[in-house]
């Protein structure tokens, strides 16, 4: 992935695959939108961080991610405001999630391991695992420290680590510094 192909730096690969999904619909701030599943250059740097290539290499389906993306970024404005997943929404992640799998008995150095496996690596088992991600966040309870950046020009999804959640920009000195510009501007004009 050059340069050219992210807007800021927002940082790729940080937080699980269902949020950096999400943030591949991305603005830069000032309102303009950019679709990096458009991008075949985003989608490999994408499946190489998290290590998600299916082996049997098809063409990533498009509407599939789409539909993906509607519901995580619904499912990340719900977490921001500290809601939970609707019905609707649990049983369209769970459809994401119903791919054929099997066990697989390993062995290591030190002993054995029991795998789950995809019966068929393909695009599926791919959608799958991005929508695992969620889950696993969700019981882990970590789902509840997912925002989504203040500046509505922006909308990145973010991990607020900090103790008492009070992030409220993806970066102070991105969004945050405009926030506080636009702030002192709106004082400066109520006072002249
Ligand atoms: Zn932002």
């Amino acid at each position: 992935m050059t340069r050219d192909h992210i807007f800021h730096e927002h940082g790729f690969g940080k937080v699980a695959p269902w949020v950096d999904l999400v943030n591949s619909e991305e603005w830069d701030g000032f309102g303009k939108r950019k679709d990096h599943l458009a991008d075949p250059y985003w989608i490999d740097a994408f499946l190489k961080h998290w290590k998600l290539h299916p082996a049997q290499s098809n063409h990533p389906p498009r509407r599939e991610l789409l539909q993906l993306r509607d519901v995580l970024r619904r499912a990340a404005g719900k977490f921001s405001v500290g809601r939970s997943l609707s019905r609707q929404e649990l049983s369209k992640l769970n459809r994401a999630l119903n791919v054929p799998t099997r066990q697989k008995l390993v062995q290591h150095q030190n002993g054995f391991r029991s795998e789950v496996v995809p019966v068929r690596s393909d695009w599926s088992w791919v959608v799958a695992r991005i929508a695992a991600s969620l889950g696993e966040m969700l019981a882990n309870g970590d789902v509840e420290r997912v925002k989504i950046c203040a500046n509505g020009d922006c909308r990145w999804v973010f991990y607020d680590p900090t103790k008492a959640r009070i992030k409220r920009w993806c970066k102070d000195s991105t969004c945050g510094n405009r926030a506080r510009v636009r702030r002192a501007r709106a004082a400066e004009k109520r006072t002249a």
